[in-house]
């Protein structure tokens, strides 16, 4: 039986329409700041999608493009003053930086409520023990694809290829907090193969096209996958060998057009409860 396809595009439309909906009901709009560094083209087509994003939700968006020489202190500074600023909910700070800056340093400089990126320690610590914070918008995306295909991890073996402090670690304590059974890999993993072959929910967030085979995933699995690579020819794919896997799994994410809409749609839904904070409306 052919898998369903998780259709993470058409969820993502569905909720930027209920995020502008929302915003418009605010007194005034939900504001953005994305700060990208230097020329990396990647980054450059993440912040004009960012961008058309937040249009189409109705937000205020300024973006600052600095050049990669820019120093630490400058960076932090530019950080510290739209921490200070009312009409700015939400500040993301495109990654990678440039060498020579420390991205740890300013992240931490954003401001908790202001972080809507949610890799900021103090939101990392509030997911670690449950309590309420913004959440990385990649894992956020993915459950609510779940929710929305009603997967529920309760009970389930779940199985995160992946242990990075944006992805495969909050990935994991989402599916632990749904009640999921939950099991990390990572480069270091020995028989990778026997690990996912166990999971009923399995992610893949890694970056190594074709890592996950068919012979790795259990009849029926639900197959996250998360990565966004460029096969031999070019063309955007993910971790996960997509015909031969979607032949056995019971649901799967495409790549493009599975997590990565529901990613930059998060980061919207992120932006509305930042302003929604600010001006005390629940
Ligand atoms: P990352 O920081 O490079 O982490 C990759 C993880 O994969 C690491 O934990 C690494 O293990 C593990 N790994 C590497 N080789 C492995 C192997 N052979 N077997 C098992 N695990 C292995 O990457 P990331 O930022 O989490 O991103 C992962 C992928 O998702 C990338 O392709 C990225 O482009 C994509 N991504 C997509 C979205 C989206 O919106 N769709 C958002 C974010 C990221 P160690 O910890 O042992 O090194």
């Amino acid at each position: 039986m052919a898998a369903t396809i998780l259709d993470g595009k058409a969820l993502a439309i569905k909720c930027k329409e209920r995020v502008r909906k929302a915003a418009k009901t605010l007194s005034r709009r939900p504001g953005l700041a994305v700060i990208i560094v230097g020329d990396d083209p990647a980054s450059r087509v993440y912040v004009n999608s960012k961008r058309r994003d937040g249009e189409e939700c109705g937000f205020y968006s300024e973006e600052y493009a600095l050049p990669d020489t820019t120093r630490q202190d400058e960076l932090i500074s530019l950080v510290e003053s739209l921490n200070a600023r009312a009409d700015i909910d939400g500040i993301l700070v495109q990654l990678p930086l440039p060498g020579g800056l420390d991205e740890e340093a300013v992240l931490m400089a954003i401001s908790p409520e202001k972080d809507v990126d949610g890799f900021h320690p103090l939101n990392m610590g509030a997911l670690l023990i449950g309590k309420e914070g913004f959440v990385p918008c990649t894992p956020a995306g993915i459950m609510e694809i779940l929710e929305e295909y009603g997967i529920d991890p309760k009970g389930k073996r779940c199985v995160v290829i992946g242990r990075s402090n944006i992805v495969g670690k909050p990935m994991a304590l989402l599916l632990l907090q749904k009640h999921g059974t939950v099991t990390v890999c990572h480069s270091r993993t020995t028989d990778l193969a026997q690990v996912c072959r166990e999971a009923d929910i399995l992610v893949a967030a890694v970056g190594k096209v074709n890592l996950v085979t068919a012979d790795m995933v259990k009849p029926g699995a639900v197959v996250i996958d998360v990565a966004m690579n460029r096969d031999e020819s070019g063309n955007l794919c993910g971790d996960v060998a997509y015909d031969e896997v979607a032949e056995i799994a019971s649901a799967i994410t495409p790549v493009p057009g599975g997590v990565g809409p529901m990613t930059r749609a998060l980061l919207m839904e992120n932006t509305l409860k930042a302003a929604q904070k600010h001006l005390g409306v629940d």
